[in-house]
């Protein structure tokens, strides 16, 4: 039996009609390799509502490789990779979609990097299939976006499809915080990275377990977990009317010396609107902030499981 392990984390939700392919592609890929690697496959079952976890408990009983994780819920997609992530025990740990948009037959091109010395390897999208013009577009502008306002260098047009060596997921089982944007954080760790071009293909079968709600969510998440920008903004905002509002006295006071009375309702009505718009624009942005210290202060735990003493085999994380 070889000794190095490999972990694969795929988080599934609502993932009925594509899981059994998806496995048995990952099974083909994990089996061709199995002379030199042992292999774990952990699927998150992130609170499906359809028979997803009915099939993966099927290919469970089948398939010792297989483990099963069920979360007490939905609890999004950053949070089921995380729990994948506490679970696993690899040397190398892979994070794949359970959609078949990332094609199982990278991971022997990861492994041959990981095996060269890389410590992440990260897939990088050439082009995407089968996807909007709108997801397309939005995706398009939140890497932009993303790249001017962060401090760490997070690579442009990369999902969570990666392989991790065992010494950066070490380190990622230790950040416990709440809103989780992964491939943020693995860029903040560290080590030596790099990235493969691929074509991503399209959804085997179902639909994207993305809507425009979870996408906005994302976005904030990942900005706020590393930047500060949107407060900057916020100050440059607050300092301009200020300065605006300075001459707008001076203004006002040398009117007053003059004697010049003027009908000031529509003047008073463009200010006093201005500045109330503004002020809680800027509210706005401070809160998203607060609200995520409050979650941090909370300390609740990331993830519940729906099994948690009965679990054949214990998660490596543990609450504090
Ligand atoms: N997913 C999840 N929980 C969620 C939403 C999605 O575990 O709340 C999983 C989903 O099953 C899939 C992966 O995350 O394996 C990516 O989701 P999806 O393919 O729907 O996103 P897209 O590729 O459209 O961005
Ligand atoms: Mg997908």
């Amino acid at each position: 039996m070889p000794s190095n392990l490999i972990s694969v984390v795929i988080p599934c939700y609502n993932e009925e009609e594509v899981i059994a392919e998806t496995f048995f592609r990952l099974n083909k890929v994990m089996n061709s390799i199995s002379n030199e690697y042992r292999n774990e496959l952990i699927f998150i079952n992130d609170g499906s509502k359809d028979k997803t976890l009915e099939i993966l408990r099927a290919i469970q009983s089948q398939n010792n490789n297989v483990k099963v994780v069920e979360l007490s819920r939905n609890f999004g997609h950053q949070i089921a990779v995380s729990a994948g992530i506490d679970f696993s025990n690899g040397d190398a740990v892979i994070l794949i979609d359970a959609d078949l948009q990332d094609p199982p037959e990278m991971i022997i091109d990861f492994i041959d990097k990981w095996k060269r010395g890389f410590d992440v390897v990260y897939a990088v999208r050439k082009s995407r299939k089968g996807e909007t013009w709108f997801k397309k577009a939005t995706a398009s502008l939140f890497y932009k976006t993303l790249k001017k306002v962060v401090d760490i260098d997070i690579p442009l047009n990369t999902g969570d499809f990666r392989l991790m060596d065992k010494k950066v997921v070490h380190v990622l089982k230790q950040l416990k915080e709440k809103h989780r944007f992964i491939r943020g954080l693995v860029s903040w760790v560290g080590f030596k990275q790099i990235g493969i071009e691929y074509d991503r293909a399209e959804r085997f079968a179902g639909e994207t377990k993305y809507p425009l709600k979870k996408m906005i969510k994302f976005s904030i998440d990942a900005i706020t977990s590393f930047s500060f920008v949107p407060l900057k903004i916020a100050g440059f905002l607050g300092l301009s009317s200020a300065a605006i509002g300075f001459f707008g006295i001076a203004y006002s006071i040398v009117l007053k010396l003059l004697n010049v009375t003027i009908p000031g309702w529509s003047s008073l009505m463009i200010v006093i609107l201005f500045l109330g718009g503004m002020q809680l624009f800027i509210l706005g942005i401070i809160g998203e902030y607060i609200g995520r210290i409050y979650d941090e202060t909370r300390n609740r735990p990331l993830y519940v499981l729906n099994n948690q003493q009965e679990d054949e085999f214990s998660a490596t994380y543990e609450y504090e």
